[in-house]
């Protein structure tokens, strides 16, 4: 696995791997592309495509933001022993993700979802003899509350997101250790929640405002470096694909033109974007 941390300035953001490599058919993900994308996007980031097999490759990962004695996560990965059989690298997983996050998970005091999607809750649980239990049990575990609203009503007619609602969110409810949080919610002074709708309606990144480099974790709402030539590029799995193309034009452009580091979630090879303009479209520049 390949884990990574950065000091950015009075915070410490690591990387800690759930799945790497996490790949995906080029078409499942980008619908109505040809295999020339990837041969375009492997100059931005080699790790990120496979040519010749024309897959997309991404990675699961979760983050760890220490500062000022906080320990927080964000977004919890897959997780291990999900019933997830529709999708095979996820189903009744045995890693050893824990022994690498760098804590104990009695020392996380937040953790925090941009999304629920069932590839960022997964760790919020962990099987303990019979039944889901929260693996952080002294953190607040904070959501916003368009986002629960709408995965809680699809939820009601069907099991949602491979089953992550039921087994990885409501657990964490039931325990009284969930908040629904509106989408500008500070968590703790130096994080704020910027909303990024689209790929789901109630998405946040996180604003890394206590870093002197400033920074923004930002979710799902770029995927991958493909995205950055061809910005109206949309996921399958995104919601409202008009709202997250204009979300992500948006993220982009301020990215480009203030200077912000974005550190997308499925980011594989180049996990820091610094974001340049290139023509209509843009590109990496080197850290
Ligand atoms: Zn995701």
């Amino acid at each position: 696995m390949s884990d990574w941390a950065v000091d950015l300035g009075g915070m410490t953001l690591r990387g800690v791997a759930d799945e790497d490599p996490f790949e995906l058919p080029r078409d499942l993900l980008f619908p109505g592309t040809d295999v020339s994308l990837l041969e375009r996007a492997a100059q931005l980031d080699p790790l990120g495509v496979n040519v010749v097999q024309d897959l997309v490759i991404l990675r699961v990962q979760v983050f760890v933001i220490e500062f000022g004695g906080h320990v927080v996560v964000v977004d919890g990965g897959v997780g291990n022993g999900k019933d997830r059989p529709a999708r095979a690298s996820w189903h009744h997983r045995r890693t050893d993700f824990l022994d690498r996050l760098g804590v104990a998970p009695d020392e996380v005091d937040m953790m925090l979802f941009t999304h629920l999607h069932a590839d960022h809750v997964g760790w919020a649980t962990r099987w303990l003899d019979d039944r889901w239990v929260p693996t952080f049990r002294n953190a607040r575990h904070v959501v916003t509350d368009v986002e629960y609203a709408y995965w809680e009503a699809k939820n009601a007619v069907a099991p949602a997101n491979h089953g992550s609602f039921d087994d990885s969110v409501l657990p964490i409810a039931e325990a009284g250790l969930l908040d629904r949080v509106p989408l500008d919610h500070v968590p703790l002074p130096g994080l704020r929640f910027r909303h990024l709708p689209g790929h789901t309606p109630g998405q946040v990144g996180i604003v890394l405002e206590g870093a002197r480099r400033p920074a923004l974790i930002a979710a799902d709402a770029v995927h991958h470096p493909a995205q950055l030539l061809v910005p109206a590029l949309t996921s399958r799995f995104c919601s409202d694909p008009q709202a997250a193309v204009a979300t992500r034009l948006a993220l982009l452009e301020e990215a480009a033109s203030e200077g912000t580091t974005l550190v997308p979630h499925h980011a594989r090879g180049r996990r820091l974007w610094q974001v340049a303009r290139d023509g209509e479209a843009y590109t990496l520049r080197d850290a």
